[in-house]
Order: C-alpha cells, then sequence, then structure tokens
C-alpha cells in the first residue's frame, strides 16, 4: 500500500486477515453504539466497515472520553490488536464480520459537524437536491461507492482490451467547431478572436475519422461529450463515450472488437454475457417490437391481425383498414384476469397518450371466451394470436408507424407492470441495416438517421438520389436489455459519395465546405477504409451496477436542469469578464423573450 503507517497499517477489509496483529487503521464514524460501558464502533473506509471495540479503563484514558464523544462521520485513527469475535456475536453479512478491532489508542483527525443528512442509513430519505448539494456525503454511501469503484474496474478492462488490440489512446479537442450528432452545441466564446465561437464536442467523430487519414489505424479515447438537449428523460449535458475507430475494417470486425470489450467489462463487473450477440435488422426490430431499441429478455412480439380485422364488422378496424392503417396486437400472459372495463379504460387513455385513436382489450376467460367490450366482432382472435386463458390482448387500430410504435412503447411498460422480465438477464443484440436517412417532413428534406459520414451499403449506393429512403447504410447500434449502450458505423472515404450524401442532406456545396471543408480535403488525400463506435459508459454501467438512473454512476451529475447545486454552476458572471469577450448579458430574467 502507498504510504507510511502513519496513519494505517492495514485497510478495514485487510485488519480483517490480521488476526492477532497489532494494526493502525483510519476512516469514518460509520456508527456507534455503548453497551453499558463497552463501546462498540464501526468504522468505514474505502475498503468497508470493521468494528472497534473499546473497554472502559483500557489504552489511555483520553482514548474513553473520545469514544464517548465520538459522532457520526468524525474521522479518526485507531490502533490496537485483530481479535476474533465472541461467536455468538460474529456476523456472516459483514467481510469482516468474524473479528474485531481491540482499540487501545483513538487520535481525532477531523471532526464532523451534525450532517445535513445520514450517511450510515442509506434508506433515510433526502431530496436530489440537497444529496447533490453534498454530494461528497452522498458518495460515502457505501452503494454510491461501489458504483464509482465498478465504474473504474469497466474503464480499465476496456483500456486492457484495446491495448492489447493494438489501439493507441489519443486526446482529441474540446474547445473545437460544432459537429453534428443531431444535438445542440454547448459555445464558448473566443477572447482572441472576437466574434468568433468554440463548440464543444458533440463527439470526437471528425477526429477520430482524421486520425484514421493520419495513419493511426487504431485509436480509442474514454471521451467526455457535451450535448445541449433538453434534460427530459436520464440524459446529461455532458456525459462518457467509450469511443474507437479502427482502419481497414468491415462491420462484422466492430462489432467482434466490441463484443470482447463487453465480455470483459462484464467479467469486472462481476457479471457475464456471451458473446457472439445476435444480429437483427432494423426492418425486423420494428416489426416484430415497434422499436429500434428491442429488449430481447422477453417475447411479447407484436401480432398482426389486420387481414381478420377487416372483415370484423366492427367499424374502428374496418375504417383503420380501409384508410390504408393495420391492426396490431400484443399478448399479454397472465395479465387477463385483471382488467376491468376501468382498468380497460385506462389503457385506453394510455395508448391515445402515446398517439393512438384508441385500444382495444380482451381478455380470454377460462373456457377460452372473451371479455371485451366489443368481444362480439373478435371471434377467432385467441385462437388467430395464441392467447391462452388469462392472457390479455390489447390492439391497436392506426397508421402502421403509429401502431407499432404505440404497441413498442406498451411492450416494455407491461413486461414490467406485469412482472414478466426475468431478474439478472441479460439481452444484447446488433441493430444492422438501418436506413441511411430519414424523411424529415416539418423541415420537407431527408435526414442522417445516424450522422452525415456514415457510409451507405455499397449494393444501395446508386439508389442515393433516385431511392434515398430504401438505401442502407452500413451502421450498427448495439442494444442491452432494450437500451442502446452504442452505436457506429463504417465511414464513407470517398469525397464523391460524401458530397452526394451531404446534398442528399440538404447541405449545399459551399455550405459544406464552409463546414466540413477540411474532412473533404483529408478523404482526397489519401484516407483508408476505416469504421468505429462508440458506447455510453455511463448507461452501461448504470446497467451494471443495477441502477436506474445513470446519475447514479456519476460522480458529480447534474440536476434535470442541468445545474449542479454543489458549485452552484451554471452562474452568473462578472460583466467585466463579459466585456473581455465581447459579449452582450443575455436577458435571462426574462423567460420566453427570443434572445438576438
Ligand atoms: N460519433 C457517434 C456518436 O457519438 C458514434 C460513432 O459513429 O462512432 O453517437
Amino acid at each position: 500500500m502507498i504510504g507510511a503507517d502513519r496513519y494505517r497499517t492495514h485497510t478495514c477489509l485487510g485488519a480483517a486477515a490480521a488476526l492477532g496483529e497489532r494494526v493502525r487503521v483510519s476512516g469514518w464514524v460509520h456508527r456507534r453504539r455503548d453497551h453499558g460501558g463497552v463501546v462498540f464502533i464501526d468504522l468505514r473506509d474505502r475498503s468497508g466497515l470493521l468494528q472497534l471495540v473499546f473497554h472502559p479503563g483500557e489504552g489511555e484514558g483520553a482514548m474513553d472520553v473520545a469514544a464517548g464523544d465520538l459522532s457520526p462521520e468524525d474521522v479518526v485513527s485507531v490502533a490496537g490488536e485483530v481479535v476474533a469475535r465472541d461467536p455468538a456475536t460474529v456476523n456472516p453479512a459483514l467481510a469482516t464480520g468474524a473479528v474485531e478491532l481491540r482499540a487501545d489508542s483513538l487520535e481525532m483527525l477531523s471532526e464532523a459537524d451534525p450532517l445535513p443528512f445520514s450517511v450510515e442509513d442509506e434508506n433515510q430519505e433526502a431530496s436530489e437536491e440537497l444529496r447533490l448539494t453534498y454530494r461528497y456525503l452522498d458518495v460515502r454511501r457505501p452503494r454510491r461507492l461501489r458504483a464509482l469503484e465498478m465504474r473504474s474496474r469497466v474503464t480499465a478492462a476496456m483500456r486492457r482490451v484495446l491495448d492489447d488490440e493494438g489501439f493507441l489512446e489519443v486526446e482529441t479537442p474540446v474547445l473545437t467547431r460544432s459537429t453534428p450528432e443531431g444535438a445542440r452545441d454547448f459555445l464558448v466564446p473566443s477572447r482572441l478572436q472576437r466574434g468568433s465561437w468554440y463548440a464543444l464536442p458533440q463527439s470526437p467523430q471528425l477526429f477520430k475519422q482524421l486520425l484514421m487519414v493520419g495513419g493511426l489505424e487504431r485509436y480509442y479515447q474514454v471521451v467526455r461529450c457535451f450535448r445541449d438537449e433538453d434534460l427530459r428523460a436520464d440524459r446529461q449535458p455532458e456525459f462518457t463515450q467509450l469511443d474507437l475507430e479502427a482502419s481497414f475494417v468491415e462491420p462484422a470486425d466492430v462489432q467482434r472488437l466490441v463484443e470482447r470489450v463487453l465480455e470483459e467489462s462484464f467479467a469486472a463487473a462481476g457479471a457475464e454475457i456471451a458473446a457472439p450477440f445476435p444480429r437483427m435488422s432494423y426492418a425486423e426490430a420494428m416489426r416484430r417490437f415497434g422499436t429500434d431499441r428491442p429488449d430481447l429478455r422477453y417475447g411479447m412480439e407484436i401480432l398482426d391481425w389486420t387481414e381478420r380485422a377487416a372483415a370484423s364488422g366492427f367499424g374502428v378496424f374496418e375504417g383503420a383498414v380501409g384508410a390504408g392503417g393495420v391492426v396490431r396486437a400484443l399478448v399479454v400472459p397472465g395479465a387477463g384476469s385483471g382488467v376491468s372495463r376501468k382498468v380497460g379504460d385506462e389503457l385506453m387513455a394510455e395508448a391515445r397518450e402515446l398517439g393512438a385513436k384508441g385500444l382495444v382489450w380482451a381478455a380470454v376467460e377460462e373456457d377460452g371466451g372473451l371479455r371485451s367490450p366489443v368481444a362480439r366482432f373478435l371471434g377467432g382472435l385467441a385462437g388467430d394470436l395464441g392467447a391462452a386463458p388469462g392472457d390479455l390482448v390489447a390492439m391497436v387500430a392506426d397508421a402502421e408507424p403509429v401502431a407499432q410504435s404505440v404497441l413498442g412503447t406498451l411492450r416494455v411498460r407491461f413486461a414490467e407492470r406485469h412482472g414478466l422480465v426475468p431478474e439478472g438477464a441479460w439481452a444484447p443484440v446488433w441493430i444492422v441495416d438501418f436506413p441511411l436517412v430519414e424523411w424529415n417532413a416539418d423541415e420537407d428534406r431527408w435526414d442522417s438517421l445516424h450522422h452525415p459520414f456514415t457510409a451507405p451499403s455499397p449494393e444501395d449506393v446508386e439508389r442515393l438520389e433516385s431511392d434515398p429512403g430504401a438505401v442502407r447504410s452500413l451502421a450498427y447500434d448495439v442494444v442491452l436489455n432494450g437500451l442502446e449502450i452504442g452505436g457506429g458505423s463504417i465511414r464513407i472515404h470517398d469525397r464523391a459519395v460524401q458530397e452526394r450524401v451531404f446534398a442528399l442532406i440538404g447541405l449545399g456545396e459551399e455550405e459544406a465546405e464552409a463546414k466540413f471543408g477540411f474532412l473533404l480535403r483529408a478523404l482526397r488525400l489519401g484516407a483508408p477504409p476505416h469504421g468505429g463506435i462508440a458506447l455510453g459508459l455511463d448507461r452501461l454501467v448504470m446497467l451494471l451496477a443495477g441502477e436506474r438512473s445513470i446519475r447514479d454512476v456519476i460522480a458529480f451529475p447534474k440536476t434535470a436542469t442541468g445545474a449542479d447545486p454543489l458549485t452552484g454552476a451554471p452562474s452568473s458572471v462578472d460583466p467585466l469578464q463579459l466585456r473581455e469577450l465581447g459579449v452582450r448579458p443575455a436577458a435571462a430574467e426574462q423567460p420566453g423573450r427570443a434572445s438576438g
């Protein structure tokens, strides 16, 4: 261990293996119990807890007093002998539970004031605002600490694999210009070039491609990325990616590498994942699960009842099909018995909120009959869809994309609500054969589905102009338990193709030159075929740590409004600073007013 013995000879955990030895440990007072003169203290350091026992009259007199005066989270250094616990008091739940430290000296290193919330009682409710204001106290809670430890081990495992595969870790600029990943940029004004702005990188995409042109062949970086998005859902304005790129590779090469990275990351977190991962086309994922992030831990696929519905005599169904729509269904195992008309109405409202015109439900009774407000129109339904007694059938009649996306969302909710998600299961899948572009009806043009540097499939390139919507790309996403944990692609390394893709997404020649001239030039000066991927480290560690929010695995996260209550960021700045930058203060106090 680094350091002399001034503060400690052992960690709390290490002391457990030093039975009969005299040791010194240092840490925080986690808990104190006074048992009629004998005082027990649970001392906590990063390694865990160790029980200290103080007997009155033993050791120095000062010790007795200190032991009596100690308050939670005081920092102390304690020496004594490691002894076996009385068999009756052994605590098997604790790694150090078979021993205790018979303390004979105690030194106070730092006294703690009364705490804003308990560190010892992790279940004690404290608002997120309070916990983030005192994030260092929150981090002392073992659960937080374990998550950060896991994150460090996972990152180390990633580095080991990539190092082993000959990847070079290279840092790319934080002060740079905008890269299109589809979000807003954070901007930094330049003082030396007044009126000009840097952008914080949304990803190192263009730099890693330029490194390939630079002949590095294999690059990676554990890198902070910045996206100024509305923080609905579980997002952070800054987040970390494992970003990598390699030359002379095809999709399968990148996928195999990522599988190895993930296998080792899982092992580092004490879990296991089986490679190779299955592959599924975007079209198949959308058809079977209504999303390109399918959770494959359970079945419950979206089923089609359009043909039968068209002849069911039910006006709603016939109208939808007549208008070119579809009737799609989910069979939720065992969820039928609890469905009353009231629950059905709630389901209907839920589907409407998701964008459907409505929802039809039916519960399959013990005798195979249907209970539903419109049962008389649903003859043959249970048999057609393979629904068994006790199951619930939920149906949406609408335009196909609407029906699919609504049922895709409901599928995930039903699985959670009805306990259909198997505990401890890992279901990874590669989603491939994405469309290159999607139609943006608001702006009346094509948008890249990933980013504009993604290569079209060679067999589809000729249709770039004639039938853009049918062009597939060489992009691949890795999805785990219904969450996208990474996305990447083979890139365009041919300048002419890059120019055609820019033109397709409405980027005129001049604009393309102004924004990406440096890339286009590089593509003309010997660009190797290359591709890569970025994995979302926060999300991956969140899944591995069994947490529900990425904030739980980030040391200093921001709140849902992008604030850091600990430091008070973002904050106002000195007007002088702004003047130097040539920036006028915005009318922040008048929300809703367009800023100029
Ligand atoms: N730059 C992409 C992203 O941040 C990932 C990639 O294509 O490698 O999502």
